[in-house]
C-alpha cells in the first residue's frame, strides 16, 4: 500500500501541539519525565524554525488528586472547576520548568469558548498568540475551566486546539493522545486497521469513532477529535492524531508517521473564510491607491491609507474595504470602532497615540483577519 506521509512536522510553519490529560497525568501525578522528553522535542522543532503553541490538558486531573476529589474531579461541574483552579497552578509550573531547561519561556493563556467565538475577543486572543510567538515564548493554552460554565465550555481540549490553531494562524495541529489514531472499526477487533489519511470528515468517518472511546481521565474521546478535525479541515489546517504515550512523541511521529492525518478541505486562505460567511459588513473603509496596492500585496490596512470611513461599527465587526474608486477590495474584522477609525484617519502610527489617548493597535484591519476579493 502506498505510504502517504503528507506531513513533515519539521516543515510546518506554526504548529499547535495538544497534549491530553492521559499523557500528562498518571495516578494523580504528573508524568514529569515524559514531559521533559516532549519539551525536548518542542525545542528541537523550534530551533528548526517551526513556531509552537501548546494546548495542554491535565489541570482537572492534577487538581482532583490534590484535593482528593472523586471521579478524577469530574463528578460535578463544581468539582471540575475547583480541581482545575488547583491543577492549573501545577500545570503551568510543570510547563514552565520543562521549557526553561531549553531556554524557552512558557506563557499561560486560559481561554473560554466565548473568547474564541466572539469576534472582538477572538481578535484579542489572536493578537496575543501572535505576539507571544513573535517574542519566542511558547504559549501554553488551556480552557479557563474554573470560570467557564457548562454552556460556554468547550469541555474538551481537542476542539479548543483546533480553534486556537485558527486564531493563531497555525497550519498544523497534532493531537497527542493515548490512541494511535482513528481505526476503521473498534480497535479491539482483530482486523481493525488504522486509517492513515482522511480527506474530509464524512458521516461514515464519524461512524468509525464508535461509542465514546476514552481513557476516562480526559474528556476528549475520538468523537471530539473528529469534531476538531472538522473545524481544522474547513479552516485550511492539517490535523494529526498520534499516540503520544511514549517518550519523545513528536520525534516518534516524525520518524514513523504512525497516526491519522486529516487533510485540509479548503485552501489556507479559507482559514479566514468565516469572515466571508454570511455576515453583512457593518461599514466601509475606503483606502488610497497606495494602500490598495499594499493590500493586494498582502499587507494589513493601516490608518495612514484610510481616506473615508462609512457606517457605524464596533471593534471586531466586519467591514468592507473599498479602493479609491469605490471598487471592492475585500473585507475584514476591524480593530477599532467607527469613531476611533475617524479619529485616526490618514494618520501615521506615530501620530495616532496622541489622538487616541492610548498606544495604537498594529493595524486598522490586520491581514490575518482580512479576505481579499
Ligand atoms: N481543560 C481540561 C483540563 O485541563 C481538559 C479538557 C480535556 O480533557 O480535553 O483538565
Amino acid at each position: 500500500m502506498e505510504r502517504t506521509v503528507p506531513l513533515n512536522l519539521r516543515k510546518t510553519r506554526r504548529l499547535v501541539v495538544k497534549v491530553g490529560s492521559a499523557l500528562l497525568v498518571e495516578n494523580g501525578e504528573a508524568r514529569a519525565e515524559w514531559l521533559a522528553t516532549l519539551a525536548h522535542d518542542l525545542a528541537d522543532l523550534r530551533s528548526g524554525g517551526t513556531e509552537i503553541i501548546v494546548v495542554s490538558s491535565g489541570a482537572i486531573a492534577l487538581g482532583a488528586a490534590k484535593l482528593g476529589l472523586a471521579r478524577g474531579g469530574r463528578g460535578s461541574l463544581a468539582d471540575a472547576q475547583a480541581a482545575a483552579s488547583v491543577g492549573q497552578v501545577e500545570l503551568a509550573r510543570l510547563w514552565s520548568d520543562k521549557l526553561r531547561r531549553h531556554d524557552i519561556t512558557a506563557a499561560q493563556m486560559l481561554v473560554t469558548l466565548g473568547d474564541l467565538e466572539d469576534r472582538r475577543r477572538y481578535l484579542n486572543a489572536s493578537a496575543t498568540l501572535q505576539r507571544l510567538v513573535e517574542t519566542g515564548a511558547i504559549p501554553v493554552v488551556n480552557e479557563n475551566d474554573s470560570v467557564a460554565t457548562e454552556e460556554i465550555r468547550f469541555g474538551d481540549n481537542d476542539r479548543l486546539a483546533a480553534r486556537v490553531a485558527q486564531a493563531a494562524g497555525a497550519d498544523t495541529v497534532i493531537l497527542l493522545s493515548d490512541v494511535d489514531g482513528l481505526y476503521d472499526r473498534d480497535p479491539g477487533e482483530e482486523d481493525a486497521r488504522l486509517v492513515e489519511r482522511i480527506e474530509g470528515v464524512t458521516p461514515e468517518i464519524i461512524a468509525m469513532a464508535g461509542p465514546e472511546s476514552s481513557s476516562g481521565i480526559g474528556s476528549g474521546g475520538m468523537l471530539a477529535k473528529l469534531q476538531a478535525a472538522r473545524i481544522a479541515e474547513r479552516a485550511g489546517i492539517t490535523l494529526v492524531i498520534a499516540n503520544g504515550t511514549g517518550p519523545s512523541p513528536l520525534t516518534r511521529y516524525c520518524d514513523t508517521a504512525i497516526g491519522t492525518v486529516f487533510l485540509p478541505q479548503a485552501d489556507a486562505s479559507a482559514r479566514k473564510a468565516w469572515l466571508a460567511g454570511r455576515l453583512a459588513p457593518a461599514g466601509v473603509l475606503t483606502v488610497d491607491p497606495g494602500c490598495a496596492t499594499a493590500l493586494a500585496n498582502g499587507a494589513s490596512l493601516l490608518a495612514a491609507g484610510l481616506i473615508e470611513v462609512a457606517g457605524e461599527f464596533g471593534r471586531g465587526d466586519l467591514v468592507a474595504i473599498h479602493g479609491p474608486k469605490g471598487e471592492r477590495l475585500g473585507q475584514g474584522l476591524v480593530e477599532y470602532g467607527a469613531a476611533e477609525c475617524r479619529t485616526i484617519i490618514g494618520l501615521r502610527e506615530d501620530e495616532q497615540e496622541a489622538r487616541l489617548g492610548y498606544a495604537p493597535r498594529a493595524a486598522v484591519v490586520h491581514r490575518d483577519h482580512m479576505v481579499r476579493e
